[in-house]
């Protein structure tokens, strides 16, 4: 199978009101448990990084593994850049060979957001690859996100349609209420507010940070027109459950008498364990049997 083509995969899932996961990787070991489950469901799959999680584990080594995994999966798999901080960053991955990125300059000016997601969008189309780019903001961990000074910016609808009009960029993140972490209590996206943004952008729209979201209304947020999906916590969680479930069940005597490990045991019911949460994941948000 081929790698994605993420213009035409988003724009048939928002003809067809589905939404594509993009499952973020933060170590090659993870990386089969997304292709394996969107195999398993037959679904297009988006797998990025962010800079941190790239640094880790070396640009040119995720690359490598990411293109050998997606060119021999038997579903369309892109790779994307979550987050890019610069343009060289960018370009650094598109060397590399990944599929689309994300240029993230949302805590920017309006004016100044347009020009680098500018710059970007044609340095992409070069490699024919696609960009995201985001209008207000969704915070971090390490970001203030309720009260006085918070630095959660809802999406403003006039910004949005100006900055997708002269930025050319080709999808949008935008920020309705969700923070880049897990919280205790549910998520309340601000549906009105998607609705506005939906009906003034023409282009694909995305959803970071939605871990506290409930089930029903990540579906919702699908038929208000979200078509890429951010997944990080939910799988790595499920990965590291399967691995100290794994580690707790390994057997040293692996014949009697006849000590040995073998960490694979351990990585594959990490692996297993992710697999089962993504393909839930995939049928919650309906891309399944979309490959
Ligand atoms: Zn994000």
């Amino acid at each position: 199978m081929s790698l994605l083509n993420t213009e035409a995969s988003l724009k048939r899932a928002t003809e067809e009101k589905y939404c594509l996961c993009a499952f973020n990787v933060d170590s090659l070991e993870y990386m089969p448990a997304i292709v394996q489950a969107a195999e398993e469901e037959g679904a297009p799959i988006i797998m990025e990084a962010n800079e941190v999680a790239i640094a880790g584990m070396g640009l040119k080594y995720f690359a490598m593994v990411a293109r050998q995994r997606a060119e021999s999966a038997s579903v369309p798999v892109g790779i994307h850049l979550d987050h890019g901080s610069s343009i060289d960053s960018v370009k650094a991955c598109l060397d590399a060979g990944f599929t689309s990125v994300m240029i993230d300059a949302s805590k920017k000016p309006l004016e100044e957001n347009i020009r680098i997601t500018q710059a970007v969008v044609d340095l992409a189309k070069k490699y024919g690859a696609y960009t995201e780019g985001e209008i207000g903001h969704v915070p971090g961990i390490r970001e203030k996100s309720e009260g006085p000074g918070s630095e959660l910016v809802y999406t403003d609808p006039a910004e949005a349609e100006i900055y997708c009009r002269e930025s050319g960029v080709q999808s949008l993140a935008v920020s309705i209420g969700t923070v880049h972490y897990m919280r205790k209590e549910p998520i309340q996206l601000d549906f009105p507010l998607l609705a506005r943004i939906r009906k003034v952008v023409n282009v694909p729209l995305v959803l970071h940070g939605g871990a506290a979201v409930p089930d029903a209304d990540m579906q919702k947020a699908v038929q208000y027109g979200i078509v890429k999906y951010n997944i990080a916590y939910k799988g790595y969680r499920a990965y590291l459950q399967g691995l100290s479930q794994g580690l707790k069940d390994i057997k040293e005597e692996v014949l009697p008498g006849k000590i040995f490990l073998y960490p694979s045991q351990v990585i594959k019911a990490g692996l297993e364990s992710a697999k089962s949460e993504i393909r839930s994941k995939i049928r919650l948000l309906g891309a399944n049997g979309k490959a």
